[in-house]
């Protein structure tokens, strides 16, 4: 888990571009499962909520950055076309 933490930090912050280029081959759409936020302090397991989504940082609305980002997330909606 911390190192997605570390990963998405260092696309994020560091290589912008690549976001920029996976960002462009993404697709499909969230589905609220929740399974990426889970370890965050800000979320609420039993209601399967984000107690912040109105004030979510950025990265978090941009989550997937890249394809290892749920790699080994089952069941996430989005996809990257190769
Ligand atoms: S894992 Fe994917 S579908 Fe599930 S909440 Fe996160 S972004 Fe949305
Ligand atoms: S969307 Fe909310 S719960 Fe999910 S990682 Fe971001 S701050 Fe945490």
């Amino acid at each position: 888990m911390i190192d997605g933490w570390i990963r998405r930090r260092f696309f994020w912050y560091l290589r912008r571009e690549v976001v920029v280029e996976w960002g462009a081959r993404r697709t499909g759409r969230c589905n609220r499962c929740g399974r990426c936020c889970r370890g965050c302090p800000a979320f609420d397991a039993k209601g399967m909520l984000c107690r912040i989504y109105p004030l979510r940082p950025e990265i978090c609305k941009a989550f997937p950055l890249v394809p290892k980002d749920i790699a080994e997330i089952e069941g996430c909606g989005y996809e990257f076309r190769p």
